[in-house]
């Protein structure tokens, strides 16, 4: 997306446009019912002449395809729909300099019409259509990271999916008091007119704000323009807001997801639980925790697996934990243990400085739950397990389940055991636990290293990053939601 979008920053700014020529223009045609956008226009004598920006990679030769002559014989219907002259089609290789005249046919527009009849068709379905099975096609398609054709069979898969961007990074202020705004491409963040950070915007996958940190208008609109998500938590550590672009996908769905959130599916809830259960008990059998506990959690595991209802699921869960953090304690190593003071699990507000690090580890580990939600189309607030009408995103904390474990515990019980973190680093007022801006900073550093180190997927068999992983979970969501996949399957580590 980001190499689309360099290629296009120049048309898509007036500022630039230079005689006779106009850039963006939005057409339309009534009888196609199509509207677009149009990357350039030169006005000549004998007519307008189209030009199309395309960012093909340079170690790939700058060729004419079928969709750009298509896109071209659009482009001219709608003009010439509007009463326009159109004497020339063109494409600009961006990568390569380089401007190629395409001449089109009868036979091109013939194929553009079709291919809009063929599209209005697939729109209105009211489901995505069947992936294409071993196709070749796939592996030179841009969309395979979000179609993801061979996970749906849920088997394991020869090759490895290549993220979009692999270089961005989710941007985290936390500096009380500092100020963020966009200048020439760049986040610029400035404290008492000392500036602390540049970023490009090009390297900024998602914003997040941690407590007091005032961002300009002008920074928003550039990064929803972006498609990029925003979240404010505040300094303790809890989700309170995020904004994201208009344009979102799967809309259908969406609605399916609603219809199925108040009808309730148990098969969802069932795996999220039973997965998250696994997790914890692996986590603790590595911490070399006495095997009558594993088994133990593998027993309640066990009736998770086989529940008959929601509510009983979530007995489960609650049995699960109350084991888990009982002994989660031995997981750190002495003398950094006795350092630290442990009643077990006890939310909010934190009662100990460990609890104040899972609170705010969890908000974390949600703040790219949501995101991976949003990605697809789908509703963070409409969930299968935890309730909608508690006004929090069920279906956020629902896929936060299978996660919580292997990512956020494991990022807690790492910085204090490598005593990363001291436990001066925290404040006891009244009856709740305040963490210091340096051990905030320290965690989500721990929690950004563990969230992108890369596993060996227990499904799928390739190397992703666990934040990877979390966007492929939520789009085996999307893939039962839309019936495109069988079932739910949850990550289970070993
Ligand atoms: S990856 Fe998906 S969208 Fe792309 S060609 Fe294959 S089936 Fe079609």
């Amino acid at each position: 997306m980001q190499v689309g979008f360099n290629a296009h920053k120049n048309v898509d700014n007036y500022s630039t446009e230079r005689k006779n020529e106009i850039r963006s223009l939005e057409v339309s045609s009534e009888e196609l019912g199509l509207t677009g956008k149009l990357d350039s226009i030169i006005k000549t004598d004998a007519g307008l002449e189209i030009i199309e920006y395309k960012a093909t990679p340079i170690r790939k030769s700058p060729e004419i395809t079928e969709a750009m002559r298509i896109q071209l014989a659009l482009q001219q219907k709608c003009l010439e729909d509007s009463g326009y002259n159109v004497s020339k089609t063109s494409i600009f290789f961006t990568s390569h300099h380089r401007h190629v005249e395409v001449k089109l046919t009868k036979k091109d527009y013939a194929a553009a019409i079709n291919a809009v009849r063929q599209t209005k068709k697939l729109i209105s379905a009211s489901s995505s259509p069947e992936p294409l099975e071993d196709d070749p096609r796939c592996d030179h398609c841009s969309h395979e990271g979000v179609c993801l054709p061979e996970e749906r069979k849920l088997q394991p898969v020869a090759k490895r999916i290549l993220v979009n961007d692999p270089d961005s990074k989710v941007v985290y202020l936390t500096t009380p008091g500092s100020y963020a705004r966009v200048k020439q491409g760049q986040m610029i963040v400035v404290k008492d007119r000392k500036t602390l950070a540049k970023i490009p915007l090009e390297t900024i996958q998602a914003l997040e704000l941690h407590g007091n940190i005032n961002i300009s208008g002008g920074l928003i609109r550039e990064l929803l323009w972006r498609g990029l998500t925003i979240l404010w938590c505040t300094g303790s550590g809890k989700l309170t807001g995020w904004a994201v672009s208009s344009y979102g996908p799967n809309g259908q769905t969406r609605t399916e997801q609603h219809i199925a959130s108040y009808e309730g599916r148990l098969a969802f809830a069932r795996e999220f639980i039973a997965c998250k259960i696994a997790n914890q008990a692996t986590q603790l059998r590595r911490g070399g925790i006495d095997k009558k506990i594993i088994n133990q959690l593998r027993t309640i595991q066990a009736h998770a697996n086989v529940a008959e209802r929601w509510q009983d699921v979530l007995g489960c869960e609650g049995d699960a934990a109350a084991l888990y953090f009982k002994y989660w304690i031995l997981l750190l190593k002495e003398p950094q243990r006795s350092c630290w003071k442990w009643h077990g699990r006890s939310g909010r507000p934190a009662k100990d400085a460990l609890n104040a690090m899972f609170n705010y580890t969890y908000t974390l580990l949600l703040g790219d739950i949501v995101r991976a939600i949003i990605a697809c189309g789908l509703d963070p607030h409409a969930g299968f397990l935890h309730s909608s009408g508690r006004n929090k995103p069920a279906l956020a904390l629902d896929l936060m389940e299978e996660f919580r474990a292997p990512i956020a515990d494991s990022a807690v019980q790492t910085v204090v055991n490598n005593g990363e973190i001291k436990s001066s680093e925290f404040q006891y007022i009244l009856d709740s636990v305040r963490m210091q801006n340096s051990a905030r900073k320290t965690l989500i550093a721990a929690y950004e290293r563990r969230i992108m180190t890369e596993i060996h997927h227990p499904i799928f068999g390739y190397s992703v990053t666990w934040r990877r992983a979390i966007e492929i979970q939520a789009r085996q969501i999307l893939g039962v939601l839309e019936g495109s996949q069988s079932r739910y399957k949850g990550i289970r580590i070993r």
